[in-house]
């Protein structure tokens, strides 16, 4: 294949692509040819669907919620039940997509950067189950904000690395994983956790992420007989949104909602550019530098999105609206009260903005909602929110 159509590979309309320096790009450029040599060999498929099951514990349930449907009075709302997956969030299904493509690699280490500490935690857990030694590279900030997801991941083993350049967030521990990826290519492979980065992540994270929307489809045409009317997920960097939306994307009957927190909206109020490695929509600032968030939710806090989504925002096939942290907020303490199901904040957003739709529709129609994860790791931030 030549450079060019590499090139073009990675993109969704004007957004997406490789916007890195040409040392790295050679480096990425393989590793996405690898996994397009990978994702149709049906012996790295079999492997993967075996830990999706044995270890994930896979599917997971598609659960009707009757008492909020009850209480609210409109369409169907289903839970995809990502919360219920080992280590609590649908990271898993990624971190373990990637590291089995780089076993097939020869890899002899694992390296990835982490802002709040949940995709260093799957990464590291990942990591010792399939037994490779692993890096995470973490603002020194974020290191003392997250000691206890520090601590967690270097239980299971992974050797955690304050990054004390510029701010000490998430950004220099961007840099510092692409620095040693550079510096390490023959024997280290980048695990990114999110749809974002420069190709060839966000469409390796969609298709491992993808068995969410594989699995609901089936689920729902069992239980309904036809497709929903709409799939509901919240968007950080847009993993579990893309993996949700994407058996749909040919059904365009099917509404695609993705959720923003109002205190990040890249796609509401961004504008196209580069960062970190890939074309956006992007939060900036007036001097053209990323804007500080401050989403509730340590996984939404992010000024970028992955391509894909401001793909779909810009051609109409996406939806893509906010939820507040005081409405996430609110769900968060009704879904818990309503069906004993306590979500991750960063769900919150999307059950938030379902369960607004589904006053807005009818009995016959049916909402998919993508809880993400459990919000186990949000008590503590919620009791001291309530508190105030
Ligand atoms: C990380 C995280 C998110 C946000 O990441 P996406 O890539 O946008 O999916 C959402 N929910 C939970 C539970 C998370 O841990």
């Amino acid at each position: 294949m030549s450079r060019e159509s590499k090139a073009e590979q990675g993109y969704f309309g004007e957004f997406g692509g490789s916007f890195v320096p040409d040392e790295l790009k050679v480096v990425l450029d393989k590793i996405g040819s690898e996994f397009h040599t990978y994702k149709e060999d049906p012996k790295f498929l079999d492997e993967y669907r075996y830990y999706l099951k044995e270890y994930v514990g896979r599917e997971n349930p598609l659960t009707f919620a009757k008492n909020l449907t009850d209480k609210i009075g409109g369409a169907k709302i289903y839970l995809k039940r990502e919360d219920l997956n080992h280590t609590g969030a649908h990271k898993i299904n990624n971190a373990l997509g990637q590291i089995l493509l780089a076993k097939r690699m020869g890899a002899k280490r694992i390296i990835a950067e982490t802002g709040a500490g949940q995709h260093g935690v799957a990464t590291a857990t990942a990591s010792a189950m399939v037994g490779l030694p692993c890096t995470i590279y973490m603002g020194k900030l974020d290191t003392e904000r997250q000691a206890l997801n520090v601590f967690r991941m270097e239980l299971l083993g992974a050797e955690v690395v304050a990054v004390d350049k510029g701010r000490g967030r998430l950004k220099e521990a961007v840099d510092e994983a692409f620095a040693d990826l550079v510096a390490n290519q023959e024997d280290t492979f980048y695990l990114i956790g999110s749809a974002v980065g420069p190709y060839p992540y966000p469409e390796m994270v969609k298709f491992f992420q993808s068995i969410i929307s594989e699995e609901s489809k089936k689920q729902i045409l069992e239980k309904e007989g036809k497709l929903p009317t709409a799939v509901v997920a919240c968007t950080g960097g847009g993993s579990n949104a893309i993996g949700s939306f994407a058996n749909y994307l040919e059904d365009k009957e099917v509404r695609l909602i993705g959720v923003e927190p109002a205190e990040a909206p890249s796609i509401s109020e961004g504008v196209p550019a580069v960062f970190h490695g890939y074309r956006s929509m992007t939060l900036l600032d007036e001097e053209g530098n990323p804007k500080p968030t401050n989403s509730i939710a340590a996984g939404l806090d992010y000024q970028g999105v992955g391509p894909e989504h401001s793909y779909l925002n810009a051609t109409g096939r996406g939806e893509y609206v906010t939820a507040t942290g005081q409405e996430a907020l609110e769900a968060f303490q009704q879904l818990s009260k309503i069906e004993g199901i306590i979500p991750a904040l960063e769900s919150s957003h999307a059950v938030a903005h379902a369960m607004k739709l589904a006053t807005e529709l009818t009995k016959d129609d049916v909402i998919i909602v993508n809880l993400s994860g459990r919000g186990d790791k949000d008590v503590n931030q919620v009791y001291e929110m309530l508190k105030k």
